[in-house]
């Protein structure tokens, strides 16, 4: 599997992961986001897909390494 989508949490928390439709049956489906583990914080959250030009200055940091 590869970890080819940036996903975010609730918390603002971003992380490389894949988002394969019922690929974890830990996995809630909620519209466009869903419930799961966020891979940053290591806790519960409901995770949505973001587009690389919605993330912020740190969340750039945190996934492509800071400057
Ligand atoms: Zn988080």
């Amino acid at each position: 599997m590869v970890a080819d989508t940036i996903i975010a949490c609730g918390k603002g928390h971003v992380f490389w992961g894949s988002w394969v439709p019922g690929a974890s049956v830990t996995t809630i489906r909620l519209g466009p986001r869903r419930l799961g583990m966020c891979k940053a914080g290591r806790h519960l959250s409901l995770l949505r897909r973001v587009d690389e030009s919605e993330l912020t200055a740190e969340q750039r940091g945190a996934l492509f390494g800071a400057p």
